[in-house]
């Protein structure tokens, strides 16, 4: 279970951006974060991190959106372009081994919702 580890670092990553609102907001209303599906990521255990690591904290009671984006690629053999199923990178058009990947490994947050 990743999932701790990978709201750890959202919630870095959203300190930053929220001590950077001017003015100072006076709390969380949500956070929506974008997640490539290689993450493999359950939301119900990402959402029960993010509850767990913001109780006590300004940011309690923030809602965690998730806005999941889909495993894509590209093949330099053929030139094929589409949804990639993990775990096989192999291009459907050529059986190449190996896709480029175009989208899925995105982790970051999207936008802020604070109350002010
Ligand atoms: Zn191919």
């Amino acid at each position: 279970m990743h999932e701790f580890s990978i709201c750890s670092l959202l919630i870095k990553a959203l300190d930053h951006e929220y001590d950077a609102i001017q003015p100072p907001p006076t709390g969380l209303k949500s956070v929506t974060v974008m997640v490539g599906e290689l993450h493999q990521i359950v939301p119900d255990y990402l959402l029960g991190a993010f509850t767990a690591l913001t109780a006590d904290t300004r940011y309690e009671g923030a809602e965690l959106k998730l806005e999941f984006t889909a495993i894509t690629g590209s093949c330099s053999a053929c030139e094929w372009q589409g949804t990639i199923q993990p775990p096989l990178f192999v291009c459907p058009s050529c059986d190449q081994v190996g896709v480029d990947l175009i989208t899925g490994k995105e982790l970051f947050l999207q936008s802020l919702e604070v109350k002010t």
